[in-house]
């Protein structure tokens, strides 16, 4: 607020600034894609810390993601500079993490617990259950139980109790402690919970649907029935069941905090009135949210743009589908216009200010991402995919984290060596052991492995247990960079939250949405697992702004053989007046016309 009597509020419309002014007590904003729920806490917690006096210390703000996190950090620095480096903003495990921290000799642990990777969990886990079958369902049972061991199945109980005292017995924790261990201790400690919830008295949880059970029990020792607890979600986007999250949890947040005011946001800021419309109906036959309210603002400044409708594609197969995508984003970025694409009338003479980081090509499963990027290759467009991969299963990382793991970390020259330096005289050491005749090609691992650590090094100074918690956390070696020059690639989960002028969701097929594993009959499908599905297909449509294409291919390679494959009946629901067919099969169909009224 530069000017008397602005307020960091003044950024909002008057349904988010309501949701935003309540201070007291608890808050559900529930809202549909794009109606601003991230932005309105966002400018609430700035609100409350910049203008209503409230403690930085006391608010704790969790996201799903450490990149939401860092995104509302950043944001919130803008917002409110002087006050935001003493918030908590945190994912749930961030959180359990720091508090581990802080409880560590309660739960056994040394002030320098590490956290164990999957690699060392299956490692102790086998050794514990004898056989690694028995040990994944070990880990398997372990992630989904609510507790420390509460939920366990009783036969694996013994192998269990072994499992975790391996763990203990080397200062570890693994990744499901992080939440299950502070539960424990506060559910177990009457005292501590209450100060835990005297320290963090303003709480907000962004994408609360895919709360599950153990973050759940969390917040419910955090935060007291009539607490200022802030709930944002929307039911209709709940896509992580399989891994445990409940979207009952939101459902039923006005029993389990009575006082609740709920509000509502119907304002769709993001995308086009075509893209809402489309969106809505893919949703509509199985919402959780049927009363929902959500309409467009329109504000593209660009009529064309609204008028563009949704482009339902079908192509022969995999690699034709991904030179569409590629034909496509050339077609845009060269002024291209979409509004009657079918009917041949390509306008090329305006421009709408497109780069490429304004494109994502959004798919179901990480390994249809070959296809689209062997097809961006071929157009030579350049690109960026979202990876899964831990960062420790790179080559060349644990080495140097090893390495780094026996360097001293006393003594006066290494207290002043920053975490950036301790990482390349690491480095160094790792290379200098590889004998003479392998040096050249390891160590080209070992240097791309120092890329991928520099930037979170850089970030940790000189502190090394900082470094190392960031690793473990950051489970994801996640390269992607939002502002980066390129088309991204990303699954449809990875998708939540983002938004781009122009998505392509590839893949629209029976089997792969809803996904269906080789050898299972269609029909036989989960009725709650196809729901979820269709809620992925609505969280994908529901990222863009002006542009959205949906394709799918005739027939798509699986398991080693080629097969043909359906239209995603999801797109049955999904209107003809709001979308259109574009490239080949609409080529093909009026081709065949023009032919039949020559006959
Ligand atoms: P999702 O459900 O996908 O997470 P969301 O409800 O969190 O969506 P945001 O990401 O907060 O929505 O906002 C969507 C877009 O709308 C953003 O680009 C945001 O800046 C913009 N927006 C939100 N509220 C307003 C507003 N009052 N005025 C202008 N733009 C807004
Ligand atoms: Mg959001």
């Amino acid at each position: 607020p530069d000017h008397p009597g602005a307020s960091l509020l003044d950024g909002l419309d008057p349904d988010q600034r309501a949701a935003a002014e309540v201070t007291d007590g608890p808050v559900l904003i529930i809202a549909g894609p794009g109606t601003g729920k991230t932005r309105t806490v966002t400018h609430r917690l700035a609100h409350l810390v910049a203008e209503r006096g409230v403690d930085p210390e006391h608010c704790l703000a969790i996201t799903f993601t450490r990149r939401a996190a860092e995104e509302m950090a950043e944001r919130l620095t803008a917002l409110a500079p002087e006050h935001a480096p003493r918030l908590t903003i945190a994912t749930f495990h961030s959180l359990g993490l720091r508090m581990l921290r802080e409880l560590h000799d309660r739960a056994g642990l040394t002030s320098s617990f590490g956290i164990a990777d999957q690699a060392r969990q299956l490692e102790l886990a086998t050794e514990a259950a004898g056989d690694e079958k028995t040990a994944r369902r070990l880990l398997g049972a372990r992630s989904r139980r609510r507790g420390a061991d509460e939920g366990m199945p009783p036969e694996l109980a013994d192998a269990t109790d072994r499992y975790t005292k391996a763990l203990r017995q080397r200062d570890l924790v693994d990744f499901d402690d992080l939440i299950a261990l502070p539960v424990e201790l506060l559910e177990s400690d009457a005292e501590l919970a209450a100060a835990y919830r005297d320290r963090f008295r303003w709480i907000s949880v962004d994408e609360y649907q895919d709360v599950d059970d153990r973050q759940y029990r969390l917040l419910r020792l955090l935060a007291p029935a009539d607490g200022n607890l802030t709930a944002i979600g929307d039911p209709d986007q709940a896509i992580y069941r399989f891994r445990g999250a409940d979207v009952g949890f939101f459902l039923r947040f006005r029993e389990d905090f009575p006082s609740a005011r709920a509000v509502q946001l119907t304002r769709n800021y993001r995308s086009s009135a075509n893209i809402l419309t489309a969106s809505l109906q893919a949703i509509s036959p199985t919402t959780l949210v049927p009363e929902r309210e959500l309409r467009p603002m329109g504000d593209h400044g660009d009529a064309d743009t609204d008028a563009a409708r949704v482009g339902v594609h079908s192509a022969a197969n995999e690699r034709a589908e991904a030179s569409s995508v590629a034909r496509t984003i050339e077609l845009l970025l060269g002024g291209a216009s979409f509004h009657s694409f079918d009917s041949g009338r390509i306008t090329t003479d305006e421009t709408h200010g497109l780069g490429f980081s304004d494109f994502a090509v959004l798919y179901r499963t990480d390994r249809q991402a070959n296809a689209v990027m062997e097809g961006l290759t071929r157009a030579g467009l350049p690109f960026q995919k979202r990876s899964h991969d831990r960062i420790t299963d790179r080559p060349g990382v644990r080495p140097i984290l090893a390495e780094l793991a026996f360097a001293p970390t006393a003594g006066a020259a290494s207290v002043v060596a920053s975490v950036t330096e301790r990482l390349l005289r690491a480095a160094d050491t790792v290379i200098e052991r590889i004998p003479h005749a392998e040096r050249e090609e390891a160590a080209v691992d070992i240097h791309t492995a120092v890329d991928l650590l520099k930037p979170r090094a850089e970030e940790c100074g000189a502190d090394m247990a900082r470094f190392r918690d960031e690793l473990a956390l950051g489970v994801e070696v996640d390269t992607w960079d939002p502002r980066a020059d390129r088309v991204s690639l990303l699954t449809l989960h990875a998708a939540k939250g983002l938004e781009f002028p122009v998505v392509f969701v590839v893949g629209c097929e029976d089997g792969l949405l809803p996904l269906r594993w080789p050898g299972a009959a269609p029909g036989e499908d989960d009725e709650e697992e196809v729901r979820e599905e269709r809620r992925l297909l609505f969280v994908g449509m529901t990222r863009a702004q002006r542009h959205l294409f949906l394709s799918h291919a005739a027939e798509r390679a699986r398991q080693g053989s080629t097969r043909p494959s359906a239209r995603s009946p999801f797109l049955a629901d999904v209107d003809t007046s709001v979308c259109e067919s574009v490239g080949e099969a609409a080529a093909r169909r009026k081709q065949r016309d023009t032919q039949l009224r020559l006959l």
